[in-house]
Formats: structure tokens, C-alpha cells, sequence
């Protein structure tokens, strides 16, 4: 089994979904009390969201760059970000490291189109649904991507400062991502995708009338994958 380094959520409550699920799903596969081998590096949110309001992520990149490179010196065989929004500097992390970076764009995708999904809505922070970094991604992988009009976009980014990163779960908050759902959907999106990784703790795929797209899910099934990955241990000897 490989070593995972997990960059944080970058608020705890979306790091420890991840711990939680890869765990879960490591001793679903394995059985007994087998459970993953993780490096976490679990950041203090208030500094790192006052970062990205300035728009300081050039200072980000160089941390995350930083932290996946000592995640690799302590031993990870493979990074993970667990975050949407901190993709927009996926590239700096990429290119500090040796070992593989799992990106959450491709394993979001890859659901979608097993899904058999071409068109689909995507809900994230305001970073995430409006720079071109997540949209591209998606695209890149041969998918259409609808974000939501104004004032959805703000509704959505608020929920997540305001509520969720905090550990806030309001069924008004509920109410209103699945009407700005049902625009999306209006508009043409097939299925939604939760593009911010503390969407999950608000928002099942009961809830949601398409087929939905739980970024934390897809991706920390995809770091299972790749720590039980066989083909890994060869390349690495
Ligand atoms: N976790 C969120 C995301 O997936 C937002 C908080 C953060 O900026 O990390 O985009």
C-alpha cells in the first residue's frame, strides 16, 4: 500500500471527509482493521481565506508547493489536495514534487463520463465557478460546463464562508442550492457537480434530482485507488 499525502481542504471539515472516506474505503477493500497510510497537513482556514479574498495565489502556490514537498520527504508516495478552489495552483504543485499528484479535475471527470454526462452544472466557491482553472479542466476532458448566473454564484460562495467551512449545516442554505440546481438544470446541465469539498456536508445525492458529482468522494476514491495501485509500486522500483 502507498503512502498518501493529504493537503488540507483546506478547512478541516472538508480534510477530515477525506481522512474519513479514504479510511472507509480502504477497510471496505482490505477488511479487517486495515486502515490507509496518510501524511495530513491541515492548515489554519482564516489565513488562507484572507489570502485568496487578496488574491495573494502566487503566496499560496508557494506554500502548497512547499508542504507537498516535505509530505514527500516525510515519505508520501502520492499527493492529494483536497480542494477545488486551490487547483488554480495545481501546476506549481505538480511540478515541485516526483511523486504523482492526483488531480480532483480528472477524477471528477472521469465520473461524469462514465455517467455518461456530457453537460454539467458546477458548484463551488466564487474562484472555483469563475476563473478558468476548474471550467478548464472539465473541458479539457471533453465535458460542457454551466456555472450559475448572478445571484446564485454569490449564494453558493457565501454558503461556503459563512456556513460551511465554520461547521454551519442550514436547512435554508439546502433550500436554496437546490433551486440554484434546478436553474442549472433549466439551463441544460445534465448533472451537477459539487466543486468544493465541504458542498458534501450540505448536500446528498438524494437531495438532488440529476446525477451528482461529490468532488471529496470522487477524489478520495481515486487516492484508493492509486495507493492500492499496483502498477505504482512497479514504476517506483
Ligand atoms: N474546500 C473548498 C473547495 O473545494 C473551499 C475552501 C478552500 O478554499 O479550500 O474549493
Amino acid at each position: 500500500m502507498r503512502t498518501i499525502g493529504l493537503l488540507g481542504g483546506m478547512s478541516w471539515e472538508s480534510s477530515i471527509e477525506y481522512e474519513r472516506l479514504i479510511n472507509i474505503e480502504m477497510r471496505r477493500r482490505r477488511g479487517g482493521s486495515a486502515s490507509a497510510d496518510l501524511i495530513i497537513r491541515s492548515y489554519d482556514f482564516a489565513a488562507i481565506e484572507v489570502a485568496q479574498a487578496a488574491g495573494r495565489w502566487d503566496e499560496l502556490g508557494d506554500l502548497l508547493a512547499a508542504d507537498a514537498r516535505r509530505l514527500e520527504q516525510a515519505g508520501a508516495d502520492l499527493v492529494v489536495l483536497c480542494t477545488n478552489t486551490m487547483h488554480k495552483v495545481a501546476d506549481r504543485i505538480e511540478t515541485a514534487i516526483d511523486v504523482p499528484f492526483l488531480h480532483l479535475g480528472d477524477a471528477t471527470a472521469r465520473a461524469v463520463t462514465r455517467a455518461g454526462v456530457a453537460t454539467v452544472g458546477l458548484l463551488g466557491t466564487r474562484y472555483t465557478m469563475e476563473h478558468d482553472f476548474s471550467r478548464d479542466r472539465l473541458e479539457a476532458n471533453g465535458l460542457t460546463v454551466l456555472v450559475p448566473d448572478e445571484p446564485d454564484r454569490t449564494t453558493v460562495h457565501d454558503v461556503i464562508y459563512t456556513e460551511l467551512v465554520r461547521g454551519v449545516i442550514d436547512d435554508g442554505s439546502r433550500t436554496a442550492y437546490l433551486e440554484v440546481i434546478e436553474r442549472l438544470i433549466g439551463r441544460g446541465a445534465e448533472g451537477v457537480v459539487a466543486g468544493c469539498t465541504e458542498i458534501e456536508l450540505l448536500l446528498g445525492p438524494d437531495d438532488v434530482p440529476v446525477p451528482w458529482f461529490p468532488t471529496t468522494r470522487l477524489h478520495a476514491m481515486a487516492a484508493v485507488d492509486a495507493a492500492l495501485d499496483a502498477a505504482l509500486d512497479d514504476a517506483a522500483t
